[in-house]
């Protein structure tokens, strides 16, 4: 048996850790990029949303190097995700990819049935403590990346030279992907606080130095904001526009939410949102369009400068939201922006949308007339 699994941002880490630590033989798939795309997007019908196309991408490419199963969580509610598993398998075998898929799911179900689904991919040979070990390493090494994302999050605006923040953002990737110990996970991230630490207060990549940068707060459907290929790397590029960006959700928030069931809390938590949103959203609407709003209110609320969501087209519960967070936008005076992401969509008018998103909040006149 080999295992692949989407790639979607640094979610391979967690997977490639969780299965080779049970010694499952694994293949992660490459990178996203534009050919695992337009790969994906050929087999899959059009309208089916982003996430689905990529996936398809990244098995296809994975099929190459000889995997035979796909691993995928599972979901529930007004969502295609719930699908994903099933409408794959089909599309695969209609293909000539005789793939076998195992669903884990379901999210927010119990952890002893996770469990026994991940012991059928590892076989008997690994004991059930064996087995629990490795979901809390894996879990552990999540929270670390996550971690390791908000300080770079930080460090963009404040850092000199971009292109040594992100040489050191994915050295700490590499090193957290090979590292099979609790100290390593743990000197990975001490090593990025102090490399910060050492590099702070020089100018920023305009030349100016940096004291208080903007703050924007990114919302929207869970795989395009942590996967930088599907958001046409929005954290990035704002990054080096001088803004500090933070996120709705984190991977360990989800996995500490959904799977642990709260028993883990995961890096920021993403418990209150329902609680952010009741006055806009009060009920569950499928993916995290209700996470969405709370966030955004949660934002407003710890005085962010602007707030982006991002979702894929044709996304049902990120358009929900979307058409709630003017709501929001006006009972707190801040501006949000809406982006959505497709296979047409390109890094220069993305770039375009960015620049004059961060120049209006920039512009004291807008405080002023909003005020
Ligand atoms: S949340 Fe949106 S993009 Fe994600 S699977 Fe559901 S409909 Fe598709």
């Amino acid at each position: 048996m080999k295992v692949t699994f989407p790639h979607m941002g640094n979610a391979w880490i967690v997977i490639q850790t969780l299965f080779e630590s049970l010694n499952v033989e694994v293949v992660v798939p490459p990178t996203n990029s534009k050919r695992t795309l337009n790969l994906g997007t050929r087999l899959s019908p059009e309208s089916a949303c982003l996430p689905l196309k990529l996936n398809l991408g990244n098995y296809l490419e994975a099929a190459s190097e000889g995997a035979d199963t796909i691993v995928i969580t599972g979901g529930i509610g007004p969502c295609r995700f719930g699908y994903y598993g099933e409408v794959e398998r089909q599309i695969l075998r209609d293909a000539g990819y005789n793939y076998e898929v195992v669903t884990l799911e379901p999210p927010d179900g119990s952890l002893l049935g996770l469990a026994k689904r991940i012991r059928y991919l590892a076989g008997t040979k690994n004991s059930w403590v064996k087995i629990l070990k490795a979901m809390r390493f894996a879990y552990l090494k999540s929270v670390a990346l996550d971690r390791i994302e908000d300080l770079i999050h930080a460090a963009r605006p404040r850092l000199p030279e971009p292109l040594l923040t992100e040489k050191l953002y994915e050295k700490a990737r590499m090193q957290l992907a090979q590292t099979m110990t609790e100290k390593g996970v743990q000197e990975t991230v001490r090593w990025v606080q102090e490399s910060i630490r050492e590099r702070q207060g020089g100018v920023n990549s305009y030349g100016h130095e940096i004291c208080k940068p903007l703050r924007i707060g990114i919302v929207g459907e869970i795989y395009t904001i942590l996967d930088p290929f599907s958001s046409v790397g929005i954290e990035e590029e704002l990054g080096h526009l001088g803004v500090e960006v933070d996120r709705s959700i984190y991977l360990s928030g989800w996995v500490g939410s959904h799977v642990f069931r709260g028993l883990a809390p995961g890096y920021r938590s993403i418990k209150t949102y329902a609680r952010h949103a009741k006055a806009y959203l009060p009920h569950f609407v499928g993916g995290h369009g209700q996470e969405t709003v709370g966030a955004a209110v949660k934002f407003a609320q710890e005085g962010y400068d602007g707030i982006i969501q991002v979702f894929p087209l044709s996304c049902m519960p990120e358009i929900v939201a979307a058409s709630v967070l003017p709501r929001v936008q006006d009972k707190y005076k801040i501006p949000i922006m809406t982006l959505i992401v497709d296979e047409h969509t390109g890094q220069a008018g993305m770039q375009t949308r960015l620049e004059a998103f961060v120049d209006l909040l920039e512009k004291p006149r807008f405080l002023r007339e909003s005020g």
